[in-house]
């Protein structure tokens, strides 16, 4: 019976321990940086060959998905190749379903000198995105794993996907994202949570965006007023963004790159500057694009210049909703009653996929993989203790919610 496979469950994930952590090992090791394209397509493979060997029950498809788009030094919108997305399904025609999602690309590109793994101490591994986020991945196989493995027979069905470009704004795979949000009932990610042990509430919303200023070039000798420079004009209007900081309480812009301009007797025609912007929530969003639209029509008033924005908020504001909080009240009570701990949670000024489902409509909680720290730095490191812990707490909640005990989770959601 049910009981029976939550007793079983860790005891068959401590037995796990080391197998865990050596798939970790050989998973990090492998390079799957955001733009390595045959990187992220190996380790696509090594992926599909490992997660789900048995494919009885359990259907597995690649999503191809949308090229990114980039603004290159010359100002030029450039196109760029997408991994492919990973999903595999059990159940997908019942009444009641979960999406268990993660990314498997990291921040580290080919020529980033951190590629291997390392133990740097008792129960802490090194290694680049042990923690954010391929840790992660571990986790959820081991949590269905335990299930499966101990005889489960769920009414519940349960997707996992894996996306290829979440470290760069899951630009490519944000459309699958809000495609699929309504399918399910809730949504469990497996960002790394924080060193503490602390999980994350809510998020702050982001948006990278590029101005292209274009003026028109002249001998600054010569003819210096037929010429309109674009790096005059830059500056200006980032000077006005920059002055919106402390304007309105967690809004902040960071102004992060500027390029433009050459030899000193040429007006420089063309200027790129590049900036994030993150706000506490929806009314800040909608005041921050105001301010900033503001900004753009002024300094397009002015012959010969003219200005392009490129980006948006493409992570809206993670806020609590009383579904986000009921999930909240559920993990806390499998801590409490199975792992025989409290659990805390704290606000965060980062952002992750959690944001874009939450907007789409699917409540979910975003940090359920391994504790760690350091990320996106060569001190990355994970707690490979946490991964068994992790995948217990999985399990219970998916093993919990299949018998009915968290019914207020079971919306009658219209599906599309
Ligand atoms: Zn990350």
């Amino acid at each position: 019976m049910s009981a029976g496979i939550l007793d079983a469950v860790p005891l068959w994930l401590d037995e796990q321990q080391d197998c865990m952590k050596s798939d970790l090992f050989a998973l990090a090791n492998q390079n799957s940086g955001s733009d390595n394209l045959p990187g992220l397509l190996s380790v696509a493979q090594w992926l599909e060959d490992w997660f789900w060997p048995d494919l009885a029950n359990v259907s597995f498809q690649r999503v191809a998905i949308p090229p990114r788009q980039l603004v290159n030094a010359r100002g030029v919108v450039e196109q760029l190749e997408a991994g492919p997305i990973l999903r595999w399904d059990f159940q997908p025609q019942a009444k009641r379903r979960v999406l268990l999602m993660i990314h498997y690309d990291t921040v580290f590109g080919v020529d980033h000198v951190f590629q291997a793994c390392r133990d740097i101490e008792e129960d802490k591994l090194g290694g680049p995105g042990v923690a954010d986020a391929k840790g992660g991945i571990v986790v959820i196989r081991n949590a269905l794993q335990a299930l499966h493995q101990n005889g489960w027979q769920p009414d519940i069905g349960w997707t996992v996907i894996l996306n290829p470009d979440e470290e760069v704004g899951s630009l490519s795979s944000t459309g699958y994202m809000v495609q699929v949000a309504n399918a399910f009932d809730f949504g469990l990610l497996f960002e790394p949570s924080l060193p503490s042990g602390e999980l994350v509430s809510n998020r702050k919303g982001s948006g990278n965006f590029d101005f292209v200023v274009r003026g028109r070039a002249a001998h600054a000798g010569r003819h210096f007023e037929d010429g309109r420079n674009a790096v005059a004009l830059l500056s200006r209007v980032l000077v006005q963004l920059d002055d919106l900081n402390g304007q309105r309480k967690g809004t902040t812009i960071n102004v992060g790159a500027v390029q433009g301009g050459g030899p000193v007797n040429i007006v420089p025609n063309l200027a790129i500057g590049r900036f994030n912007a993150r706000v506490l929530d929806q009314e800040s969003q909608w005041w921050f694009e105001g301010k900033l639209k503001q900004i753009i029509e002024a300094a397009n008033q002015q012959e010969g210049l003219s200005v392009e924005l490129h980006g948006g908020v493409t992570s809206p504001p993670k806020q609590l909703t009383p579904e986000i909080e009921s999930l909240m009240r559920a993990i806390e009570t499998v801590y409490r009653e199975q792992l025989g701990k409290p659990l805390a949670w704290r606000a965060t000024g980062g952002v992750c996929d959690g944001n874009k489902l939450a907007a789409a409509g699917l409540p979910n909680i975003d940090t359920l993989g391994p504790v760690g720290d350091g990320l996106h730095s060569s001190k990355e490191w994970v707690q490979p203790s946490s991964l068994a812990e992790k995948a217990y707490v999985i399990a219970s909640i998916l093993e919990r919610y299949d018998r009915g005990e968290l019914e207020e989770l079971a919306r009658v959601r219209q599906r599309t």
